[in-house]
């Protein structure tokens, strides 16, 4: 059994914390004080701000990296395709559920009975019966007849509609790219600046995977938002493409019924823990903190069942981007994750969702690794990595003990703070046998990750440094 009181002294927690930095979160202070209130990897949401604006705070998050030791991963959340509206003539319309509303290209402003959507590819997409949602779903239309750059729509659910506001098409598969211009120069500056993941926002299928990958160019992990049904449709092969994901909720709860998305959610954690990617829980976890000191059970509840599904981290976006709490609502995480971690239940329900191993020299020393820990009731399993795939592999079968990655790859160690019981120290190559015991023993101790008496499990690779090698499992006791 692991102590309390030693990881205390770090996170106490497997599953990590992703925090939105905003208006709310960025002065270099307020990004320490989440970091120590328990953020793992900050979100940078390129649909907001400027270049400028996120620059400063990929300086500030280094210089916190660099006070504090600790590698902090930061990921680049891109805008993708958004659709959205044209303007109105004369501000806001209210239109009613029966009336006739018509939708095309031209430039035009709207009104109560018309307006422009300025995307081609919606209309080449629509037919009779396909359905528009507004406004996150709060106006819905329904196509009845529709032709090249317009259709006539008949609204099935009433409300008001103003300038640029959302468009969702969820039964349709749009004839755009998920990386749009705007993107693609967001892209180039965020891996400029040093971004461990982008985040791929609008994916409808594998192909999108494939071009943001390619766009990436091995630079950082390429996270795959789920918020489209049609990419739940491809997910096996979304998953095998991705480096990691994040169950998008806003938006999927908007293209999908509400009480649909808790089963998706736990389909696609189940999936993505199978294949070893790092899965996100993300949106409305907290939201009523954004004006409450104090978030409702039910939320509190939601961020607890992301916890025991095994999620590798939950998200929080207006919280602490635009919030009066966003330490708060950190600290509230926190404290929610850790509580769940201390209930006997969490670790027989990670236990009972266990997967199948593969027949991988990788994945034998893992699962012995986590087993082995588990008999001699190990104080951490020491896992030497470079690329960071054997991190992955043990996080993988989510084991009581705590991971202590070991990288001489600082993009590695960064990128993994995202990673389920991952706890990434940054240090030099090993050169022998009895430097890879002596270095894991010292940084274990060092880390206050287990104690002088207590064995750590090492796994690493011979010859040392070659990335795929993993082939050692060695019991060591922490000794003076
Ligand atoms: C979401 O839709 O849940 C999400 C995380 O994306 P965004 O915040 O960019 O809308």
């Amino acid at each position: 059994m692991r102590s309390d009181r030693l990881i205390d002294l770090r996170r106490r927690r497997s599953a990590k914390i992703v925090a939105t930095l905003g208006p709310s979160s960025s002065a270099p202070d307020q990004i320490r004080a989440l970091f120590e209130a328990g953020v793992d990897v900050f979100r940078l949401n390129f649909s907001h701000g400027t270049h400028d604006d996120h620059r400063a705070r990929f300086a500030a998050i280094r210089r916190v990296e660099s006070t504090t030791g600790r590698p902090i991963g930061i990921l680049a959340d891109l805008q993708g395709p958004k659709l959205r509206l044209g303007t109105f003539a004369e501000g806001p319309v209210e239109i009613s559920a029966g009336a006739h509303f018509h939708l095309d290209l031209e430039r035009q402003a709207g009104d109560v009975h018309r307006a422009p959507l300025p995307h081609p590819e919606i209309f080449e997409a629509l037919q009779p019966g396909t359905e528009l949602l507004l406004d996150d779903g709060k106006v819905r239309l329904e196509v009845e007849s529709c032709g090249s750059g317009f259709a006539d729509t008949r609204c099935l659910v009433g409300g008001m509609l103003s300038d640029r506001k959302g468009v969702n098409v969820p039964n349709a598969v749009l004839p755009l790219s998920a990386i749009t211009e705007k993107d693609r120069a967001d892209l180039s500056f965020a891996l400029e600046q040093g971004a461990d993941w982008i985040a791929f926002s609008f994916v409808q299928r594998p192909d999108d995977v494939a071009e943001g990958r390619k766009l990436i160019g091995g630079r950082a992990g390429a996270m795959v938002k789920l918020e489209k049904p049609s990419a739940i449709q491809h997910l096996p092969e979304i998953i095998e493409l991705a480096d990691g994901l994040m169950v998008a909720r806003g938006d999927l709860g908007v293209e999908m019924p509400p009480e649909d998305v808790p089963s998706v959610q736990k389909q696609v954690v189940h999936a993505c823990r199978a294949a070893g990617k790092p899965v996100v829980v993300a949106t409305q976890m907290l939201e009523s903190m954004i004006t409450a000191p104090t978030p409702t059970r039910a939320e509190a509840s939601d961020v607890a069942t992301a916890v025991y599904e095994g999620a590798d981290a939950v998200m929080l976006s207006a919280e602490t981007a635009a919030g009066r709490y966003p330490v708060e609502s950190v600290a509230m995480m926190n404290r929610i994750a850790c509580r769940v971690q201390e209930d006997p239940l969490y670790y027989s329900m990670l236990e009972s969702t266990r997967i199948e191993h593969e027949h991988t020299t990788s994945d034998a020393i893992s699962a012995a690794a986590c087993q082995v820990a588990h008999l001699v009731d190990a104080a951490a399993i020491v896992s030497y990595t470079t690329s960071g795939a054997t991190a992955l592999r043990a996080a993988r079968e989510r084991p009581e003990a705590p991971i202590l990655v070991l990288t001489s790859n600082l993009f590695t160690a960064r990128r993994l703070a995202v990673l389920w019981g991952a706890h990434c120290v940054h240090t030099s190559d090993v050169r022998s046998f009895s430097d890879m015991v002596q270095k894991a023993v010292r940084i274990a101790h060092r880390e206050k990750i287990a104690e002088i008496g207590q064995r750590v499990v090492i796994t690493a690779g011979v010859p040392f440094g070659t990335p795929g090698a993993t082939n050692i499992l060695r019991i060591a006791w922490i000794d003076r």
